[in-house]
């Protein structure tokens, strides 16, 4: 095995632990799908997403604020899909 020197995107990701990579306006345009998803139980992984959630609090708790009022207006217990967010 050849062994390469890591470029500094590569150790910027190794250090946040955020890879792969994702941008909170990224995250932005993807969220109400990922709430929604989550609801209705048909979100699976979507690794980067994950990733971003995992390593960005405001993203996270704004996921977090989006699955209760969704639940909440639709009728659902927000509660097992809120502790989905991030997996
Ligand atoms: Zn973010």
């Amino acid at each position: 095995m050849s062994r390469r020197p890591l470029g500094p995107r590569e150790v910027q990701q190794l250090v946040l632990d955020t890879e792969p990579w994702l941008s909170c306006d990224d995250c932005f345009a993807l969220i109400d799908e990922y709430v929604e998803r989550l609801l209705d139980g048909t979100w699976t992984t979507l690794d980067s997403m994950s990733a971003h959630l995992r390593g960005c609090p405001a993203c996270a708790e704004e996921a977090a604020t989006l699955v209760v009022l969704a639940a909440e207006d639709s009728g659902q217990d927000p509660g097992p899909a809120v502790t989905l967010i991030g997996r």
